[in-house]
């Protein structure tokens, strides 16, 4: 994931005004977005799992001693199999997606599962599996040993633990989670062109299998995590998501009491959320990008999370879903009661 290109340009200069106006301090001020759209008051179900973020810390931690996941890579092929192994354990079908491309002659695996919640209409819950390549380049500064533990094990084992928990708990409508390879660019500066494999592909596929049959269920929302476990956690206001749906997560988080993590530092963020936006389906990136001293560091470990951020993030969706279903992914109205015929 990334600023992207000019945007990190853009990034800079919401954050640098504040390092001058405070020097020396890490916690000044910071840019806000536009206001966001009101949205009805939402309430913090009665049922949210106390170890959800507990439970999403040990799958990080087990993917994070599988060591460097980039494609091709032992601890890549160690993760993928882990997760088909934790979703299949639930019962879950795994579903993978092995693609190869010709440009870069490099193969990826995506992996999918659809949890059934009763809507036609589905929402998309969406991590990066890959971890960013930290070897072969050129400038030695940026050959380096990478275990990305919040990018972005983070978001898969929030995903995993959100599985478990709804083995028992069916969610608000259909979820499908989705598990993204190759979203970090080959290079190591940011390049689009050489980034995002896994959500083109996922999106490309759903859009041939709607054009061979338009009557197929359709995608709702998407909601992508990407580096939720900071100890240091603050989830960015990102202008490339929508804003209604960043308006029913600020609700949730509100009737949560985890308001202060939300939405203190806007930038545009560039990640897997985007070939689903420019296919038309309303977005949101749950990312800590902004004033993340670790990212794409050899400090991105497992003493920089915290199993309470985890927690926290994961309450949020929990509590969100339920409206952003109601919005995006509908239950059918029921169906008129037929009186007996008598026959
Ligand atoms: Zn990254």
């Amino acid at each position: 994931m990334s600023p992207g290109p000019g945007l990190r340009h853009a990034l800079a200069t919401l954050v640098l005004p504040c390092l001058a106006a405070c020097s020396g301090c890490q916690d000044g001020p910071r840019p806000r977005g536009e206001p966001l759209p009101q949205t009805p008051p939402l309430t913090r179900p009665a049922d949210l799992p106390p170890g959800l973020g507990a439970r999403a810390m040990e799958h990080v931690r087990a993917l994070v001693a599988f060591g460097a996941r980039h494609p091709g890579s032992p601890g890549w092929q160690r993760a993928v199999d882990y997760i088909a192994a934790q979703l299949e354990a639930l019962g879950l079908p795994a579903r993978r997606d092995s693609f190869r491309d010709a440009v870069e002659d490099l193969g990826f695996q995506n992996l999918s599962t659809r949890i059934p919640g009763g809507t036609e209409r589905y929402l998309v819950l969406g991590a990066h599996h890959d971890t960013k390549i930290t070897h072969g380049h050129d400038d030695p500064a940026h050959n380096f040993p990478f275990v990305g533990a919040n990018d972005s094990a983070s978001g898969v084992g929030l995903l995993l633990a959100l599985a478990e928990h709804w083995r028992d708990h069916p969610p608000p409508a259909t979820v499908e989670l989705v598990f993204f390879d190759g979203e970090e660019s080959i290079p190591f500066k940011w390049n689009l062109a050489r980034a995002l494999f896994g959500s083109r592909r996922y999106v490309a596929e759903y859009q041939r299998g709607l054009a061979a049959r338009p009557d197929a269920p359709r995608i709702g929302a998407m909601i992508l995590l990407d580096m939720v476990a900071a100890t240091d956690l603050h989830i960015d206001d990102d202008s490339n998501s929508d804003r209604e749906l960043k308006a029913i997560v600020r609700a949730a988080a509100v009737a949560c009491g985890h308001e202060r993590y939300f939405f203190a530092n806007s930038l545009a963020v560039t990640d897997d959320h985007l070939p689903f936006r420019d296919a038309g389906i309303p977005v949101i990136d749950l990312i800590d990008l902004a004033d993340n001293p670790q990212w794409h560091t050899p400090q991105d470990t497992l003493e920089h999370l915290s199993a309470t951020s985890l927690q926290i993030v994961g309450e949020v969706v929990l509590t969100a879903l339920p409206a952003i279903a109601v919005r995006h992914a509908p239950r059918a109205p029921a169906a008129p009661k037929t009186g007996t015929s008598g026959r």
